[in-house]
């Protein structure tokens, strides 16, 4: 992981310099929770702390010394990074005992010892509690990083003894700004606003997208939504189409559509970050509000376990056609 490429993210700035105040002040804490939404990159940030600890040079993470050398060649023998292996859903309590028993080792050059945990809201209950003790009882020079999204359930006997750190999504003018510059697609700055979007305003994850592609996205969507609304689509049609081509960016995009109805029904300014916040008391809702949110938790349901070897199209079909009832309410 680039720890360099973390002073790229101006929206970072705020959690270095309190990393960098800390240490100053000779409070550099044991343990720390970088709580973070996914395309911020707080995995950046995570290495970058951890380069901070290690390096071995003025003006750290200096990027030079043979400690940031060997970083940045994946090869510190300092630290030791966790994260869910690719063919499994949870860090297995093996690999934390694994890193906690490289924390107890003495540090190979001297310094410290550092742990980081990405994603770690794939720890499961006990692997999270393995860590009670080295965070209850740390030795000199450690320093573990775990790395989540806010939504998180580690239980709170963890995730109250290290120092939160929140990265906060950037405004959408300094994610334009930032994209416009940094990705690679050349697009001017308001051809990203779609993008953005679809990506919950995360500029790593719009950097991905194509906006062109995004905007002829936007449009088909619009179109399909209006034949879904006025009853004149097929919906194994429009599912098998769907599930064939960018079934995840629709999803996404099907997200912000219905979680702008429901604002615009409710009668409050549309925002991509206050989509989770809207969680009123479904016997306060008109009915066809009503209908609404239970679309989009069916859809979030949806996108949580769309990776999960299910049928795809049979279930975008079910969605559509419980998505069809809602609107026409
Ligand atoms: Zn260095």
């Amino acid at each position: 992981m680039d720890f360099l490429a973390a002073d790229s993210l101006p929206w970072l700035g705020e959690s270095q310099e309190r990393i960098r105040r800390a240490a100053a002040a000779g409070r550099l804490p044991h343990s720390m929770l970088l709580l973070s939404a996914a395309g911020l990159g707080a995995e950046n940030l995570g290495h970058w702390i951890a380069a901070f600890a290690l390096c071995e040079s003025a003006g750290r993470p200096c990027g030079a010394c043979p400690s940031c050398l060997l970083l940045r060649a994946d090869n510190h023998p300092d630290l030791n990074v966790l994260r869910v292996d690719e063919d499994a859903r949870q860090i297995k309590v093996d690999q934390v005992r694994g890193l906690i028993e490289s924390l107890e080792l003495k540090s190979y050059r001297g310094g410290y010892k550092v742990g980081v945990i990405e994603g770690a809201e794939a720890l499961n209950a006990n692997g999270a509690n393995a860590f009670l003790k080295t965070l209850e009882e740390p030795t000199q020079n450690t320093l573990l990083i775990m790395i989540a999204t806010p939504s998180h359930r580690l239980p709170a006997t963890i995730a109250s003894r290290c120092l939160r750190i929140g990265v906060r999504t950037p405004s959408p003018e300094a994610a334009r700004s930032w994209l416009s510059t940094h990705a690679s697609s050349a697009a001017p700055a308001a051809s990203w606003d779609s993008a953005l979007m679809l990506a919950g305003g995360a500029p790593l994850l719009a950097a991905q997208l194509d906006p062109q592609r995004v905007r002829t996205l936007d449009e088909e969507m619009r179109a399909s939504m209006e034949r879904l609304t006025a009853n004149s689509v097929d919906v194994t049609v429009l599912a098998e189409h769907w599930a064939k081509s960018d079934p995840a960016l629709r999803l996404a995009w099907l997200e912000n559509w219905i979680t702008g109805r429901v604002y615009a029904g409710l009668g409050i300014a549309d925002s991509v970050e206050t989509a989770e916040r809207t969680r009123l008391p479904a016997a306060l809702l008109k009915p066809k509000i009503r209908g609404l949110f239970e679309l989009l938790d069916a859809l979030r349901e949806f996108r949580r376990f769309a990776s999960t070897g299910m049928n795809q199209q049979l279930a975008l079909e079910a969605l559509l056609l419980g998505g069809r009832a809602a609107l026409a309410k």
